[in-house]
């Protein structure tokens, strides 16, 4: 396999096998693994839409709601040409694991439609979300089920599912969070899944003895979470060395400018187009390999695997993307001694302020970002602490177990009392 391609084992099995380790540490019977792996419900649609040049093309678009023990189904929405139901079911369970993991009120989904979004229009992006949301409109709800951002998604498109949902239901913000702020989004949303990795990243570096205001950082993906990893770690004073995209990668030993990073991408830009003094194109190899404190994968699932992990040299990962590491790999950086803070509490910030938003749209009352960030910040040193003190009971340092053990303990314990099981 190429090493700057994604893994061939798939998330899904990815998903599972980091779920048995757990289950097999807390004991749980086969029965229930059964039920607590399967989805709740699993939803596909053909989204026939006319083009701006006159064809018909029928998409695919899916909603997958996980376990809802413990809360509405919440979870994102994915706008990708590779996508399918099990990517979705896989997806669906991370976000089950992670609201429980920050102890936020939700149960976990995630959907999306397969598409290529850099070929649609804006006209043709709004049709397709319109006929999704239709289409999935049933299974929506504030209580219910409540989508929110995800890759090549964003404010707008949450905007356009709101108003789709509201033609049949009435003025309703709650039914999707990440919206823009003039819909009743939350201050902080958009950085949010940034800011919450931050967070933990300050909490972690101290495992490791690091400097969080001298660390060197590099970012795979710039898209919401990458760019604004980049940005709030340069505002802390860490410097970003290296980054990549799909385009291709760049470097900088002395560290680039995140922020103009970010405005050149959000014009359009490709990473690897990105010039500026000190700063050199590298190859995807080389990226890998730049020596450096902290690797954020930021980009889709798989990138991290048993073909490239051995290329890693920095002392600790920190997942901002969803599943990107596989298990082979996990166990590659730990024999290497890197500290890996995983995906469902690394990237929970994003969900953690989607439950803000949804909070205040319940009440139509607006809080002001520094209270957003301040909260936002307490749940994830809370559920730093809760995750490493667990790891450090099972004398083992696997932040990944110590935390699905205990988002599954938390769904097993909701489900039992509810009499589900
Ligand atoms: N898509 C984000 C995630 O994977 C956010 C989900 C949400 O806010 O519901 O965590």
């Amino acid at each position: 396999m190429h090493t700057t391609a994604q893994a061939e084992i798939s998330s899904f099995e990815i998903v599972r096998h980091y779920f048995h380790l757990a289950a097999d540490r807390l004991g749980i019977p086969d029965d229930l693994r059964t039920v607590l792996l399967s989805a709740y419900r699993e939803v596909q649609v053909q989204l026939p839409i006319k083009l701006s040049d006159g064809r018909v093309h029928t998409f695919t678009g899916y909603r997958v709601q996980h376990n809802g023990a413990r809360g509405p189904f919440k979870g994102g929405i994915r706008y990708h040409p590779t996508v399918d139901l099990d990517e979705f079911r896989a997806l669906a369970a991370l976000m089950t694991w992670k609201t429980a993991i920050v102890g936020v009120p939700f149960g976990g989904a995630k959907g999306g439609v397969n598409c290529d979004p850099s070929e649609l229009s804006a006209q043709e992006l709004e049709k397709l979300t319109r006929a999704f949301t239709q289409r999935i409109d049933k299974v929506l709800g504030p209580t219910r089920d409540i989508p929110a951002p995800d890759v090549n998604t964003n404010a707008q498109v949450m905007a356009w599912m709101m108003d789709e949902y509201g033609k049949g239901h009435g003025y309703t913000p709650g039914i999707v969070t990440g919206k823009p702020i003039a819909l009743e989004g939350s201050y902080g949303r958009e950085s949010a899944t940034a800011r919450g990795l931050v967070y933990l990243f300050r909490e972690a570096a101290q495992a490791v003895n690091l400097v969080p205001q001298e660390a060197t950082v590099a970012i795979q993906g710039y898209g919401n979470v990458g760019s604004w990893v980049g940005r709030l770690m340069q505002q802390l004073g860490a410097r970003v060395v290296a980054v990549a995209d799909a385009s291709g990668a760049i470097r900088a030993e002395r560290g680039l400018d995140a922020e103009a990073l970010a405005a050149h991408v959000r014009a359009g830009g490709s990473v690897a187009e990105f010039v500026a003094d000190g700063v050199e194109p590298v190859s995807g190899e080389e990226f890998l390999a730049t020596r450096c404190d902290v690797f954020v994968p930021a980009a889709l699932g798989g990138m991290i695997h048993a073909s490239n992990a051995h290329l890693l040299d920095c002392r600790m990962v920190v997942e901002g993307a969803n599943s990107p590491t596989t298990p082979q790999a996990d166990e590659l950086l730990s024999e290497k001694g890197i500290f890996v803070v995983p995906d469902v509490m690394a990237n929970a910030g994003g969900v953690v302020v989607s439950y803000f938003e949804w909070v205040q749209n319940l009440q139509h009352f607006r809080w002001d970002e520094r209270e957003v960030n301040d909260k936002l910040g307490t749940i994830m040193r809370r559920a730093y602490r809760e995750v490493a003190a667990r790891a450090k009971e099972a004398d083992g340092n696997s932040l990944r177990v110590a935390a699905y053990e205990i988002g599954i303990e938390r769904v097993v314990e909701a489900a039992r009392l509810r009499g589900n099981f």
